[in-house]
């Protein structure tokens, strides 16, 4: 038997911090595969797309913790309230409302990031720190009793690694502001080609895929 993927997961492990968490991005990855990491004690699995997520769960052990880091479809957010550790991608107080709501007819407080677009590329979504100030200050949000923001999240270019420093540098700032001002203390930033540089602008959870997966197949 091959352990490919857990000494790829053991070898970033242990090149970074302690405190740094890392988050397997397992979208479009298979079930094994999420299987080989729980076996060896990890738990915390990212997915993009709520189908996936919620068929993944349905399979497997209830005691992951399972991310939605991808783009919200309100529409579906029903189906993950129920379980979801952590959602890294809200961007408006729609999406606030809706998850307040669901939460509060499952008796649950939902966790979330703010997405924050910190790169100019076209595909890359996100809101303005401006944006972001305004939900956190937003009266009706600051009576919602069954969803906390705990930070902030976002994307680096991929074109320009050279740009990479200044967007992790500007979202570490915003994250400092926050965590004085509301007491954040999640900064989701740095991805399986860039997670090195994250760290050092102070990153506490890397989102990491193909790097530790491969390359990913379309499964759903
Ligand atoms: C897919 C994805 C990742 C993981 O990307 P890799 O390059 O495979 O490490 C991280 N964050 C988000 C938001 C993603 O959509």
């Amino acid at each position: 038997m091959n352990h490919i993927i857990e000494n790829r997961f053991f070898s970033i492990k242990k090149m970074i911090p302690k405190n740094v968490k890392i988050l397997a991005v397992s979208k479009n990855q298979e079930i094994s595969s999420i299987e080989k990491l729980y076996r060896i004690g990890h738990r915390d699995f990212g997915e993009n797309y709520i189908q996936e997520i919620v068929k993944k769960y349905k399979k497997l052990p209830k005691d992951i913790r399972w991310h939605m880091i991808g783009r919200i479809q309100s529409n579906k957010l029903k189906y993950i309230i129920p379980f979801i550790h952590l959602i890294h991608s809200v961007q408006n107080i729609k999406q606030i409302n809706i998850i307040n709501k669901i939460a509060f007819k499952h008796k649950k407080i939902i966790n979330c990031l703010l997405q924050i677009k910190i790169c100019n590329e076209k595909n890359k979504s996100g809101i303005t720190s401006k944006e972001a100030s305004k939900i956190l200050e937003d009266k009706t949000f600051k009576d919602m009793k069954n969803i906390k923001i705990i930070g902030i999240m976002g994307m680096a270019s991929f074109q320009e690694l050279k740009k990479v420093h200044n967007e992790f540098s500007y979202l570490r700032k915003l994250y400092h502001e926050y965590q004085n001002q509301y007491g954040h203390n999640i900064l989701s930033m740095g991805m399986s080609r860039d997670y090195n540089i994250a760290i050092k602008y102070g990153s506490t959870i890397v989102r990491i895929g193909t790097l530790i997966f491969g390359n990913r197949k379309k499964i759903i």
